[in-house]
């Protein structure tokens, strides 16, 4: 036995076991996979990415690419330069990683060290890219981001044009795609979705000969002209619906339960939780969960838990590391301390939570915290 102190890694979730959390997550890798193998049906033959940007949109960037790449996923996507490099690590060898952010200024050695591609987004950053190449000896792999209407990331059309007559703008890169991303794809009638395939085509056609990339999850059920070479899911793959006006095609992919810590009964008139925002109304029985803001379920977000289909509503302010709820509907007895309740699962999706906290899918994953004890299900 080794009783030297350790230190504890806040972002291990693996190592943070069941009995000792206060919360479960559990994620479901054969949910995801299958949700790949559904956007793939959708797009014929078009080759179908994964997005593992923000450590897999919280779900555990690693983890979702093994599973990805045993449906043959080998191209992936990540935000940062140093997701990229702790994604190398985790994968190995022999996929393509892509860098949506571009690289930080003077980091282009730390990118080519993980054999990373970048996503180049200015000619400024394709100046850097190529001079980068010429001191390897070697092309370097690249996809060219075109700015087609969403103003974030991308070189301007204006740049593009300047570059149209430039022969050697793009020597010494290996332009594996050019690129551009929807503002408003998951709202299939909006205008601008037109608007912006029609520009990335007149952008397209003024870049070197390459496969285009267009469509992100919602991008997918625009249709095939959306489709393009590559396709980019993110939200999809993790069971956020893609087409938020009609019914999930995705499988969900995570359950978060949280650890009951203390049950109570309360009088009439009592107070309850922080600036007694809420009184009881009646004698109300109390359940205190280990589960707060801290854990990324936003304060703002007053909702509900749920207990063998029973709903149980929050009362007053959500704590960092605690929620109280009302249990009143149950048996007196039934839920006890130690016993899990459901706040993302079967009784309620991830968009349904989004719903009530006015928020996306997206930002509710993004947002979960690292203290759970994370189950890795169907590897
Ligand atoms: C995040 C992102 C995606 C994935 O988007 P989803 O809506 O999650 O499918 C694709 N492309 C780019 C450029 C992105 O930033």
């Amino acid at each position: 036995m080794n009783d030297a102190p350790t230190r504890l890694l806040a972002d291990d979730g693996a190592a943070v076991s069941e009995a000792a959390a206060g919360a479960i997550l559990t994620i479901d890798l054969s949910a995801i996979r299958e949700n790949h193998r559904r956007l793939k049906a959708r797009l014929g033959g078009v080759r179908c990415a994964g997005v593992v940007k923000a450590d897999g949109y919280g779900l555990g960037a690693s983890q979702v690419a093994w599973a990805l790449a045993e449906e043959g996923c080998d191209v992936f996507f990540v935000a940062l330069l140093a997701e990229g490099i702790a994604l190398r690590k985790a994968i190995g060898a022999g996929s393509e990683i892509h860098v949506l952010n571009g690289l930080p200024p003077g980091s282009e050695p730390e990118a080519v060290a993980s054999d990373l591609c970048a996503v180049v987004n200015s000619g400024a950053q394709l100046k850097a890219w190529r001079a980068a190449a010429n001191r390897v000896g070697r092309k370097l792999p690249a996809a060219i981001q075109v700015d087609s209407g969403m103003s974030r990331l991308g070189m301007a059309p204006a740049e593009v044009e300047a570059m149209a007559g430039d022969a050697t703008a793009f020597d010494g890169i290996d332009v594996r795609y050019v690129m551009s991303h929807l503002a408003c794809a998951d709202e299939p009638r909006h205008p601008a979705n037109e608007q912006q395939r029609l520009a990335f085509e007149r952008l397209r056609a003024m870049l070197p000969e390459a496969p285009a990339s267009l469509a992100n999850s919602s991008g997918i059920f625009l249709g095939p002209s959306y489709h393009y070479d590559l396709a980019r899911p993110g939200a999809a793959l993790y069971g956020i619906n893609p087409t938020p006006a009609e019914p999930n095609p995705m499988l969900p992919v995570v359950r978060l339960q949280a650890k009951v810590a203390q049950t109570r009964s309360v009088e009439r008139g009592t107070g309850i939780g922080y600036g007694h925002t809420h009184h009881a109304e009646g004698p109300l029985s109390l359940a205190t969960i280990s589960f707060g803001y801290a854990d990324g379920w936003l304060r703002r977000s007053a909702s509900a838990a749920w207990f063998e289909g029973a709903r149980l509503p929050f009362l007053g302010r959500v704590s960092m590391d605690s929620i109280i709820l009302d249990i009143s509907a149950l048996p007196p007895g039934k839920l006890r301390e130690g016993d899990l309740v459901e706040l993302l699962g079967p009784s309620q999706s991830v968009d349904d939570a989004a719903g009530h906290a006015g928020t996306i899918g997206y930002e509710i994953l993004a947002s979960l915290g690292t203290r759970f004890h994370r189950r890795y299900v169907g590897g």
